[in-house]
């Protein structure tokens, strides 16, 4: 018998958790045990997937911003199935495909003041590239990086990012220096050493949905720009459209050096990730033949990956996603006040587009001020987590926890959602969040939870 994916996975379905636990991070489905979401996920579509018993989930974490156009979107699984068909001659590798061209062409038609790109396969690959052009392009050394920033995984990505949990364990990195997010002097201080080659920051930081500043993205870069340094602006969650702009940096008024952007670009389908630079650089890093290959990638630019990517960006011109993602971010904004309104515990909204934070806080009335302390003396952010377990398990959406150690829920729903997805999503936030007004309620439920999961775990 030849090979039959579809058979394969029919034959095996429900054995993911197995195959994980024992042939992969067994820590994941470890965490989805305790907390209750071990599903066995069958299909999805759209804002929605569903599991092995035919319940409905309601995606409001797009696969860490992945799915902009929602899942199995028609028009790119057609131009995949075109694309295939089509029989290329792809990655030659001493070749200039048409694709990767084309696709150039779409990005940088969407970034004035940018001229040249670079491909690569993930966030990660596409930060280091601009860390790399970065130091090459000025001379200089030192990266400048945020605190809280998160920027990918990768030995240089991690010596840029602000969070210890990351980390730890993977010393010694890249000396690299953490500032606060959005203040200027301390920029103005480094860079004062001479020897900064960048700041990278994103302009709305995924951990804790925090904004940049007003004036601060321009303002580090005139800083940085006096002493030689580039600005790095990290669109790889911000980007396509997520914010209500193709680039939130727009919002800011800038056009940075460089530009890093991925996830949402690859349609759902197919990694995809781009750096984008401003003149100058690229004449820097690719400054003689003998450099040709200097910062490559094997399967950058393969097809597959070219044609998610323009066939996305052309959906999201013929639907208006990046129109629907500042106007429905704005109704699910209002939605979200009105219930804050009455619930003391949400101490903010904020977010630009469909890229929200709710953060919450410490309560006003004495019983609830109880419990809230217990369970932040117990462990910060495990509130959120009190929020984002019942909303799954009790009313199927998906959402995360913005950050470790923080009280802050983090909305990515798909730039596709409309009325349905929103009061969906409201309604059931209303009930969580009338529930953690008494957040023993919560408390007792998560506990459960935990409890059932370990009995589970061992047979009782
Ligand atoms: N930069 C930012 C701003 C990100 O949000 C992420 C991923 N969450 C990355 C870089 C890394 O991307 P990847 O996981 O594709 O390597």
């Amino acid at each position: 018998m030849g090979f039959d994916i579809r058979a394969l996975i029919e034959e095996h379905t429900g054995d993911g958790a197995s195959l994980h636990a024992a042939h992969l991070n067994p820590q994941v489905p470890r965490m989805l045990h305790t907390i209750g979401f071990q599903r066995v996920l069958t299909a999805a579509n759209g804002s929605w997937y569903e599991d092995a018993d035919g319940e409905r989930y309601l995606d409001f974490l797009s696969g860490f911003g992945v799915f902009g156009l929602g899942r199995n979107h028609p028009v790119i699984r057609q131009a995949l199935h075109d694309v295939l068909d089509a029989e290329l001659a792809d990655m030659i590798q001493f070749d200039v495909p048409l694709l990767p061209g084309l696709l150039a062409q779409q990005l940088l038609a969407r970034a004035p003041g940018m001229e040249r790109v670079y491909f690569a396969n993930s966030g990660t690959e596409a930060v280091e590239a601009a860390l790399k052009f970065a130091r090459c392009a000025t001379g200089k050394q030192r990266v400048l990086y945020c605190d809280h920033a998160y920027h990918g995984l990768t030995v240089g990505s991690l010596s840029v990012n602000g969070a210890e949990e990351f980390r730890r364990g993977f010393d010694p990195l890249l000396a690299d220096t953490l500032i606060p997010f959005g203040d200027l002097d301390a920029i103005e201080r480094e860079v004062a050493r001479g020897d900064v080659a960048a700041l990278i920051v994103e302009p709305i930081q995924g951990k804790g949905v925090y904004l940049a500043p007003e004036g601060y993205l321009a303002g580090a870069q005139q800083l940085l720009h006096a002493k030689g340094g580039l600005l790095i602006v990290d669109e790889v969650q911000t980007g396509v459209g997520r914010t209500g702009r193709f680039f939130a940096h727009e919002y800011d008024g800038v056009t940075p050096d460089l530009v890093t952007v991925a996830k949402a670009l690859s349609g759902g389908f197919v990694p995809v990730a781009a750096t984008l630079a401003r003149p100058g650089i690229f004449e820097r890093v690719y400054s003689h033949i003998d450099r040709v290959f200097v910062h490559a990638s094997t399967f950058a630019g393969n097809a597959l990956a070219m044609t998610a990517a323009l066939a996305t960006l052309s959906v999201i011109d013929d639907e208006g996603l990046i129109a629907n993602a500042e106007r429905r971010g704005r109704q699910l904004t209002e939605g979200l006040e009105r219930i804050g309104a009455d619930h003391d515990l949400i101490k903010d909204i904020r977010g630009r587009g469909l890229m929200i934070g709710i953060e919450f806080g410490r309560p006003a009335s004495l019983s609830a001020r109880g419990v809230w302390t217990m369970l932040n003396t117990a462990r910060k952010g495990l509130f959120a987590q009190l929020v984002v377990v019942p909303l799954h398990n009790r009313h199927r959406i998906l959402t995360q926890v913005a950050g470790d150690n923080m009280a802050v829920i983090k909305l990515l729903p798909t730039l596709t959602i409309g009325d349905e997805e929103i009061a969906t999503f409201l309604t059931a936030f209303e009930a969580v969040m009338a529930d953690a007004k008494k957040p023993s309620a919560l408390a007792i439920d998560f506990g459960k939870t935990l409890i059932q999961q370990s009995r589970k775990k061992s047979g009782t």
